[in-house]
């Protein structure tokens, strides 16, 4: 026996595992040198103390109420513990209990030995966490394959990408207006004080660092804005309850221009990683194929509902926005009218200026109607010569003003046109109103074609009401 303990110790002094011996309550009997050297106590002084007490006490106190179901048939079990180390980051050890029986099939002593585990469960962590990062950018990618409209994709990205780097707690998805181009935020997720939804609104001044990373085409990981040389006013971080500290933002480049960015922030200083920052940089590459292909979307829908001569509504695009508005007046009991204006003797300018010009009549008489309409009022190339148009919420005497409206204007207008002058036209248009007897769209612009073709009938640039 004592031939074999010495032996037994000799040969576990060598090992770097934590190796110790334990009552089965717990009492140490034995411990290596590596277990002194990592508890950073001498070996007097850790015999009699209690093993269990020395793992972290969630630990300790599971394993001393398992450890009683050791049995001859199963004497090992194995655990995994994690605890702060000297230098505050994390180290995971895995235990091994091994039970010693008696004759009477008594559980006597235990031996428990420790490896230390941190590097592979580093690498496990950062598998995970690279996994998280894959699964983010594929639900994003999905987001793109599944959605077309702009606000409903925008919406999902920020989602997204705060889902994959949750120590964001806000984030925001800015693009330059095409029209105007003003920075516009067009998607925030984040802020306490209103609802952690999207809201969408429009500000003239991007933060400093947003137009900074837009400007320089190129991403920013800001650790503490507050040092930063773009930190700007306390206005600009402190307009929410928690002032920025930590920044990342990525903008979103297409052919060479930025055409906005991703903004997530968080209130602790240096929150964001590189690999955060890099995270963030795909998920504006997604964003910005997404937001491209959404404005294509968009753009082709639209263009299925213009006249591409006037830039006015077809009969499609007149008819999908009327059957709504007719629809609307009936429900509410409010009045609808229609205007129906063709231009008299047509034939003649092309006969005589030729289609060309035609056209540029065309293109202009869209437009002296559009400048002459209300923004609510639907205006459509019924077609060739011929416009109709909506207007909600007018009775039929300011109908006949407008229709008169429209008429004085186009016969005051001289008509440039590139080869031949001024051209000068007129038109005959036609009113009426939605009424008991007339109850649907059709009805309606067929009220309005009979009253213009009785005002061409009666001489011609004029108006008259069905
Ligand atoms: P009315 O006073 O009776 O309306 O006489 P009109 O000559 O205007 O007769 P109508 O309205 O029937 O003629 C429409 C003409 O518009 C016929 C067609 O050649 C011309 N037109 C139709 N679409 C276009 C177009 O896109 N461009 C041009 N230049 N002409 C068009
Ligand atoms: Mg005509």
């Amino acid at each position: 026996m004592e031939f074999s303990e010495t032996r037994y110790r000799t040969i576990v002094e060598s090992q770097t595992e934590l190796i110790c011996r334990c009552l089965p309550d717990g009492t140490l009997t034995f411990v290596n040198q590596a277990f002194c050297q990592y508890l950073g106590l001498p070996y007097e002084q850790l015999l009699g103390q209690n093993f269990f007490f020395l793992l972290p006490p969630e630990n300790g106190i599971r394993t001393k109420e398992i450890v009683f179901e050791l049995n001859p048939g199963n004497p090992l079990l194995h655990f995994e513990i994690s605890r702060p180390g000297k230098d505050g980051n994390p180290i995971w050890q895995n235990w091994t209990l091994h039970g010693f029986f008696n004759e009477r099939n008594q559980l006597v002593e235990v031996q428990a030995v420790g490896n230390n585990i941190t590097e592979r469960k580093l690498a496990e962590l950062a598998a995970t966490s690279h996994a998280h990062e894959l699964s983010a950018l594929y639900k994003a990618t999905a987001a793109l394959l599944a959605t077309l409209d702009l606000e409903t994709l925008l919406s999902q990205i920020l989602d997204a990408a705060i889902s994959a780097i949750p120590v964001a707690k806000k984030g925001m998805l800015y693009l330059i207006a095409r029209d105007t181009g003003q920075l516009e935020m067009r998607a925030i997720l984040g802020y306490k004080e209103t609802d952690p939804r999207i809201q969408r609104f429009t500000i003239l001044k991007g933060k400093s660092y947003v137009v900074r990373a837009i400007k320089e085409r190129r991403p920013l990981l800001i650790h503490d804005y507050q040092t930063d040389p773009t930190y700007q006013s306390s206005s600009e971080i402190s307009s929410n309850n928690s002032p920025v500290r930590s920044v990342i933002v990525a903008p979103l480049i297409l052919e060479n221009h930025a055409i906005g960015a991703l903004s997530l922030e968080s209130s602790s200083k240096a929150a964001f990683t590189e690999s955060d920052l890099h995270l963030a940089i795909s998920f504006a590459a997604t964003a910005t194929a997404a937001i491209r292909n959404a404005q294509l979307h968009s753009e082709v829908q639209k263009q299925a509902i213009t006249d591409g001569l006037t830039s006015t509504y077809n009969r499609r695009g007149f008819f999908d926005l009327g059957l709504r508005e007719v629809e609307r007046a009936n429900r509410f009991g409010r009045s609808l009218a229609a205007i129906m204006m063709d231009i008299d003797h047509f034939k003649d300018v092309n006969d005589k200026f030729g289609h060309a010009s035609g056209d540029q009549v065309l293109q202009s008489v869209s437009r002296i109607l559009f400048e002459n309409i209300r923004k609510v009022d639907i205006l459509g190339r019924y077609g060739g010569d011929e416009f109709a148009i909506l207007l909600p919420e007018i009775d039929m005497f300011a109908a006949t003003g407008v229709a008169e409206r429209l008429r004085q204007c186009i016969a005051d207008t001289a008509i440039p046109s590139e080869r031949n002058g001024p051209i000068r036209i007129t038109a005959s248009l036609g009113v009426a109103k939605l009424s008991t007897t007339i109850k649907d769209l059709e009805a309606l612009l067929q009220n309005a074609d009979r009253a213009m073709y009785h005002a061409k009938n009666i001489g011609r640039n004029r108006v008259e009401i069905g």
